[in-house]
């Protein structure tokens, strides 16, 4: 009888002790045939924790346990190891388990430096950091990866390279937003991103069910978008219910969302909050800010000439169902547009479509003003209310 002893059902032990049985299973069985594998050789996969892949969600603790079970893999929890000999364990409770390979998967300890530093530390040693990544709320020190213990619920993100390459995008967001004033992810937004395993998403507007109405604002209409941020909603919810706080938050830094703030603020006719949305737009851009300008007034040309087609449409008796299927918009979209025409004579639709496309011609170097102050002058135009007569 040959047994293996694996101390340590983290990711390393799991996949070892499946591999091993799937090496004797599919290869050496055929090899060896007169070993009878499943019967002669024993694997004890051992954690002191009170299931397996503690350091990961309990979802995927169960299906880990249930391929062990499969397997015929022999998962003790709650065992502590106190003693490793040449060819056996001692757990703390007496038992003795002999066996001629024993491999230590316990965990890495901490790099030493990362000990002497004078740092708050989590129980294993790591160094408790908050969801901007700084230790100790100390702006200067930054930490991210194996050293770092991001915990959100008192569940730490694992010790793995995936996790580690996420951070630092995950840092580097949270630490602008800091410096520029803005709102930070939260924890469990930083964790959710990282376990979707794609920085994109960290710009992504995500949908929601109850959330149309807030996706298609912060997505944009166009079906392929939605769709896609559908398919990374159902990722990121995992059967839970999403709340217009995560599409708000999740959707900081695309560039793309920020717009609609711009032109709700126009179509409400607010000169003030039409100027701030433009800069914060400006500002949270990773992009050139000459080509972010560029874009945003591209953007608005487009807006106002939707605008400018629903009111027409609309000012022939066209239900907005009817419009939405003409122009090929979303019915939420037509609804808004119509809503914002409302607050504009057909003569400033159009005066403000031939002041954008000035201004989009000026942007792209027709004028010697800077294109900001242009922009900003022609917001004002195209977005206050006309001065009553007398
Ligand atoms: C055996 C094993 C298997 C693994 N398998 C997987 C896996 O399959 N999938 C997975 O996602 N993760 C796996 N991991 C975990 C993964 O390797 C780590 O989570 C990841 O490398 C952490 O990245 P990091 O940048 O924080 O640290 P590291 O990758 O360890 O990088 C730290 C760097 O800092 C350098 N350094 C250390 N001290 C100093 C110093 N004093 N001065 C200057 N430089 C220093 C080191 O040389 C090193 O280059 C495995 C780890 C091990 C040990």
């Amino acid at each position: 009888m040959a047994l293996h002893v694996i101390v340590g059902a983290g990711p390393v032990g799991v996949e070892l002790a499946s591999s091993l049985r799937d090496l004797m299973d599919h290869t050496l069985r055929r090899i060896y045939p007169t070993i009878d594998f499943a019967h002669e050789v024993t694997i004890h996969l051992l954690d002191g924790a009170d299931r397996v892949l503690p350091q990961m969600d309990g979802r995927l603790s169960r299906i880990a346990m249930k391929r062990l079970a499969q397997q015929r893999i022999n998962v003790l929890l709650k065992t502590l190891v106190s003693e490793i000999g040449p060819d056996r364990v001692r757990t703390k409770d007496g038992v003795e388990l002999r066996g001629r390979t024993i491999v230590w998967s316990g965990g890495v300890k901490v790099n030493p430096l990362v000990t002497t530093l004078d740092l708050e530390k989590a129980r294993d040693g790591r160094i408790l950091v908050d969801e901007c990544f700084r230790a100790s709320g100390r702006d200067d020190v930054l930490v991210v990866g194996d050293a770092a213990f991001f915990a959100v619920r008192d569940q730490p993100l694992p010790q793995l390279a995936q996790v580690a390459v996420l951070e630092a995008p995950a840092a580097a967001r949270n630490l602008a937003a800091l410096v520029r004033g803005r709102p930070v992810l939260r924890p469990q937004t930083v964790a959710s991103a990282i376990r979707i395993g794609n920085p994109a998403s960290w710009n992504t507007a995500i949908a929601a069910r109850d959330e149309s109405g807030g996706t298609i604002e912060a997505v944009g209409d166009d079906v392929g978008d939605l769709a896609s941020e559908v398919q990374k909603l159902a990722t990121w919810a995992n059967g839970e219910q999403i709340t217009r706080v995560n599409v708000e938050e999740l959707a900081v830094g695309r560039a793309e969302t920020p717009i609609f703030a711009v032109t709700d603020a126009w179509g409400r006719r607010d000169v003030a909050a039409t100027l701030r949305a433009t800069e914060s737009l400006l500002d949270r851009s990773h992009r050139p800010r000459s080509g972010e300008l560029i874009r945003l007034v591209a953007s608005l040309v487009g807006h106002v000439g939707r605008v400018r087609k629903v009111s027409r449409l609309a000012d022939e008796g066209i239900r907005s169902s009817e419009i939405a299927s003409r122009l090929k918009i979303h019915p939420f979209v037509a609804e808004k547009a119509a809503k914002q025409a409302g607050n504009f004579s057909p003569e400033e639709l159009a005066q403000a479509t031939v002041r954008l496309a000035e201004l989009d011609a000026g942007a792209k170097g027709g004028s010697r003003l800077p294109p900001e102050l242009q922009l900003e002058r022609t917001l004002v135009e195209i977005t206050r209310r006309p001065e009553r007569a007398g």
